[in-house]
Formats: structure tokens, C-alpha cells, sequence
């Protein structure tokens, strides 16, 4: 098992996939390494590239916007992505390059071993609950996948093009508080 800082440096050597040779930085996940939340997007975007931080533009500002709706920070969870590298003209990342860069999500949950994990958007939902999963339909429900339990939610660009659907992803985002609860109760039945 690698640690944190041995996956980061190992990260800013990749060149398992294209995208080493167009990205200005890799996006390492950010947050508490002791976090039960982990959040994956799919993929940095053009101002995560050029500061190696994960959703740091408008998009991020919703992002806190959710995290507070659930009383939770930034400090609260652990925010990643499905590849950690900007895919050019912000175009979904191809199958090579999510399989290329698994290995580092692997090795983030295998350190933080989150009880929730909260898929933000459908590109993540398809990578890791279903490869069917259907965001606008499925989005706020629960399945159990070896020991964590997983979700989806609008990704909180699609909520920058929509704002209507703020209202709902925040409610999605307060389940996250009810099933972590639900977790805990089931530890102590009586
Ligand atoms: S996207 Fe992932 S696999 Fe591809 S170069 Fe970046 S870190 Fe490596």
C-alpha cells in the first residue's frame, strides 16, 4: 500500500495516458485524509489544470453550496476524480484514459476506506455503480458495492447550467447525512 504523498508523486510522474503530454497539472484528490464522504467527478477542467487543485472555479463555488446545505466543509469530505488529468477542450474523458488512471482511485479509497461514496455526475455514476446508470433518473439512490455504499448526483456543472436543479441535489446531498447516520445506528443496533 502506497502513501498519500508516494500516490502524489507517482501522479505527477504519470504518462500512463495521453493526457500527460497536454495537461499543465495533474489534479490530486483534496480534503481530510480522515474523511467518510469521498466525492469523484470525472475529471479536472481548465482551472484545475492550471492549479492542480480539484473545483476550484464557478463550479466548486456550487459545490460548497451543497457541502453547506448538508453542514459539511470542505475539510468534511475527500473530493476526487475518475482521471486526474484535464481532458483538452473539457470533452469527456474515453474509456483508455479512465481505465489508465484507475489505479489511483483505487489507491485513494484503498487509504480512506470511505463508508459513502458520492458520484458527482454520470460519468462517474457509470464508472462506478452501473455503466447504465441514468443520472436524471437514478440520481439520490443507494446500492452497496463491497462494503461502501454508493450514490450519484448532478454533477455541479450541469447545476451551473441548470440551477433549477439545485433544490433537488442539495436534498440528494442531505440523504448522504441520513445514510452515514443509518451506517453508524446499524454499528450499535440496541
Ligand atoms: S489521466 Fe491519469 S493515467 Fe492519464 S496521465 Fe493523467 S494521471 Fe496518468
Amino acid at each position: 500500500m502506497y502513501t498519500w504523498d508516494e500516490l502524489e508523486t507517482m501522479l505527477h510522474q504519470c504518462s500512463r495516458c495521453a493526457l500527460s503530454q497536454s495537461r499543465n497539472l495533474p489534479v490530486m484528490g483534496r480534503g481530510s485524509h480522515k474523511a467518510s464522504i469521498m466525492l469523484v467527478a470525472e475529471a479536472p477542467g481548465a482551472q484545475e489544470d492550471q492549479q492542480g487543485l480539484p473545483f476550484v472555479g464557478p463550479a466548486g463555488r456550487v459545490l460548497d453550496i451543497l457541502l453547506a446545505s448538508a453542514n459539511l466543509t470542505r475539510q468534511d469530505v475527500y473530493i476526487t476524480n475518475i482521471i486526474k488529468c484535464h481532458p483538452p477542450g473539457n470533452r469527456d474523458p474515453k474509456p483508455e484514459e479512465q481505465n489508465a488512471c484507475m489505479p489511483f482511485l483505487r489507491c485513494e479509497t484503498a487509504l480512506l476506506r470511505p463508508p459513502v461514496i458520492v458520484c458527482l455526475g454520470r460519468i462517474a455514476a457509470q464508472k462506478l455503480i452501473d455503466p447504465h446508470f441514468k443520472i436524471m433518473r437514478q440520481h439520490g439512490t443507494w446500492v452497496e458495492r463491497k462494503g461502501y455504499w454508493m450514490t450519484a448526483v448532478y454533477h455541479p456543472s450541469f447545476i451551473l447550467r441548470d440551477p433549477s436543479r439545485l433544490e433537488e441535489t442539495k436534498k440528494d446531498f442531505q440523504s448522504v447525512i441520513r445514510k452515514l447516520q443509518e451506517i453508524e445506528d446499524s454499528k450499535y443496533p440496541l
